[in-house]
C-alpha cells in the first residue's frame, strides 16, 4: 500500500554541494566555479562562474575596478 503522503520531496543536497556548480555563462557543470560581484559594474555580477567564463567577465571590467579584487594585487605591489 502507497500513501500519497508526500507533497514535494525536499531536494537533497550533499553538504559540499549547497550550490549547483554551475557557471552561469557556459551552463555547464564545473568542478569549481566563483561568485562574481564586481559592486554592480558588470552585468554579470551576482553569479557563479567556472574559471574561464570568470575570467572573461572579469575582463572586461576596468582597471581600475579589477583594483578593487582582492587577487588582482599580483600585478601590484604585492603584500603576502
Ligand atoms: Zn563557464
Amino acid at each position: 500500500m502507497r500513501e500519497k503522503e508526500s507533497k514535494k520531496m525536499p531536494k537533497l543536497i550533499p553538504k559540499n554541494k549547497m550550490i549547483t556548480m554551475m557557471c552561469s555563462k557556459c551552463q555547464k557543470e564545473q568542478d569549481k566555479i566563483g561568485f562574481f560581484d564586481s559592486g554592480g559594474a558588470s552585468m554579470w555580477d551576482g553569479h557563479f562562474y567556472c574559471r574561464g567564463c570568470f575570467n572573461k567577465v572579469f575582463n572586461q571590467l576596468s582597471e581600475k575596478k579589477k583594483g578593487e579584487f582582492g587577487f588582482y594585487e599580483k600585478t601590484k605591489t604585492s603584500k603576502s
